[in-house]
């Protein structure tokens, strides 16, 4: 089994049963090395940062600022320090997820307009 502690990166974990979510049943993991448990990571669950500033960083990356711009506001609002290459993978990673939601819907221009 190749999944690894989220916490302290081992490899030393054991299957811990599942555990109901709202919508679907995870697996859930016990670290034995650090004795935390974790269920199995999903897209978000492995960023270390809020879905909605990773969201929020990714539509202004679309909608045209730079990964300087985008990483300067998250120090400056939401007080988080992550790389120019995160946000380009998060990016990369997410814009076509985020494309199929509804915040998704409008235009480029509407978009604009409310920043
Ligand atoms: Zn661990």
């Amino acid at each position: 089994m190749s999944q690894k502690c989220i916490y302290c990166k081992s490899k030393n974990v054991v299957k811990n049963g599942t555990r109901k979510r709202k919508v679907r049943t995870k697996k859930s993991f016990l670290c034995r090395s650090c004795d935390r448990q974790f269920v199995e990571p999903d897209g978000f669950e492995r960023m270390r940062h809020d879905p909605k500033v990773i969201s929020r960083a990714v539509h202004q990356h679309i909608d045209g600022f730079s990964l300087f711009k985008t990483q300067y506001h998250l120090w400056q609002h939401d007080g988080i320090k992550v790389t120019r290459r995160t946000i380009s993978q998060w990016t990369k990673k997410y814009s076509l997820f985020l494309k199929s939601t509804a915040s998704f819907s409008k235009t480029k221009a509407e978009r604009k307009a409310t920043l």
